[in-house]
């Protein structure tokens, strides 16, 4: 017998138990980089310009692993796939 992580059921005795990988977490990276621009200007050549560009990006981390019920891990499967 188990409890199920995700909706907190608790499971009939024998009842077969399923992992999955469900929780990922957001996470998010600081990014820092140089670009160099060039600028044509008519008549007055070419201006190079060099910016930082600092940059939030976000990821995915995976978090834990989940025993659940067999609903929660068809919903949560599917879920997962789209
Ligand atoms: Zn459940």
């Amino acid at each position: 017998m188990y409890k199920c992580e995700f909706c907190g059921k608790l499971s009939k005795p024998g009842e077969k138990s399923y992992t999955i990988i469900a929780k990922k977490r957001p996470k998010v990276y600081h990014v820092v980089y140089t670009k160099l621009i060039i600028k044509r200007r008519p008549g007055k050549g070419k201006r190079k310009k060099k910016i930082r560009i600092s940059k939030l990006t976000k990821g995915w981390e995976i978090a834990k692993e989940l025993k659940v019920c067999l609903d929660c891990y068809n919903r949560l499967k599917n879920v997962a796939q789209s």
